[in-house]
């Protein structure tokens, strides 16, 4: 049995306030347990989005009855709310600007808008951008113009993580997260179809960013050095949703992440020490997160078993990695001195899970 830290997932979609339909804080963070992930970072495009005090108390109450493990919110950047943000900025796990279009309301399309929140929101808290190729170069050049840290969420090009070594390189803070699904699949892996609903495009493959090409993948693993973190950008919609005629992009991928990535390990394209790195103690770094005391997960290193949505905690039903052969399964999670999950079952109560910034660090 191997004994690893409980893994941080800085990048997840609980869904609550508003689509509880696909999920909700008890859901997703049993399905982050089951999964060996002791701590969630919540994004802010529910409904309604969480980018005010009204908002991010609607959602920050919801996960105080319902979270399972521990948690931290991200507010949204809106077109004008950039002082609220800032003033709101100690309760929240960061600010997230989305400048490309995804699943949800919140986007920024004009760069004016961009610059009060660069400006405003407190250098020693996250900022995190979904920016995509070019948006993601303009991104970069404010964080140096304002001289401030800046974490480019899901990278999944070449030309990304090329830009990103650049930028480090000259002394920019930048930082970065990949996705397992940017890592172990491209645009033209076979993925499940849907069924029987004579749809003109596959929804099961509908993810923001789109899933890449080859070379940008062995990109991603020729320079995993400068990649940060591992983040599921966990995004749960039902099968019926994603076989609609107007599938809504994203993937599941709490319960998926540390089985896929012990499988790298067991082949050697990944170490160990990588995966607790970009999935412990970067995320702690860059997220400011405090340690959480006598917590970690057993693993049996050497099960291998087939990867079945059947099987899995999270409410939308399915996963783009059904029926995929896996080694290494999570036994049992301890949190915070007691067991959370043991061999397929979940041990603790809703409400158990805490608000990262009100732990002790
Ligand atoms: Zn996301």
């Amino acid at each position: 049995m191997l004994k690893l830290p409980g893994l941080i997932d800085p990048h997840v979609h609980v869904r609550e306030p508003g689509q509880t339909h696909k999920e909700d804080w008890d859901t997703a963070t049993q399905s982050a347990l089951a999964g060996g992930v002791t701590m969630i970072l919540a994004m802010p495009n529910t409904k309604p989005p969480i980018f005010d005090a009204a908002t991010l108390d609607l959602a920050l109450d919801a996960a105080k009855n319902k979270a399972r493990c521990d948690y931290g919110q991200f507010l949204g950047a809106g077109p004008d709310n950039a002082d609220i943000a800032a003033s709101l900025s100690g309760k929240t796990a960061g600010l997230k600007m989305y400048l490309d279009s995804t699943f949800g309301e919140l986007r920024l399309d004009d760069m004016t808008l961009w610059r009060p929140h660069f400006q405003n929101f407190p250098k020693d808290m996250p900022l995190v951008v979904h920016s995509e190729s070019r948006s993601m170069a303009a991104a970069i050049l404010f964080a140096a113009l304002h001289d401030r840290p800046v974490h480019i969420a899901h990278i999944s090009l070449k030309e990304e993580v090329l830009l990103i070594k650049a930028a480090k390189e000259k002394g920019i803070k930048v930082t970065c997260e990949v996705c397992p699904h940017h890592l172990f699949l491209t645009a033209d892996s076979p993925l499940p179809e849907g069924e029987g609903l004579g749809v003109r495009v596959n929804g099961r493959r509908e993810v923001r960013p789109r899933l890449a090409a080859q070379t940008d993948v062995d990109a991603l693993w020729e320079n995993l050095d400068v990649i940060d973190c591992f983040a599921t950008d966990h995004a749960p919609h039902t099968l019926t949703e994603k076989d609609s005629e107007n599938p809504p992009p994203g993937f599941p991928g709490l319960e998926t992440l540390l089985p896929l990535l012990l499988t790298a390990v067991d082949l050697r394209r990944l170490t160990l020490d990588d995966l607790i790195q970009k999935s412990v103690i970067n995320p702690r770094k860059i997220f400011h997160l405090p340690e959480q005391p006598e917590t970690w997960i057993e693993v049996d290193e050497n099960a291998e078993y087939e990867i079945k949505a059947s099987e899995q905690f999270t409410r939308c039903g399915w996963t783009p990695f059904e029926g995929w052969k896996v080694k290494g399964k999570v036994r049992k999670v301890v949190l915070r001195g007691k067991t959370a999950f043991e061999d397929g079952r979940i041990l603790v109560e809703q409400g158990y899970g805490r608000n990262v910034r009100n732990l002790e660090s």
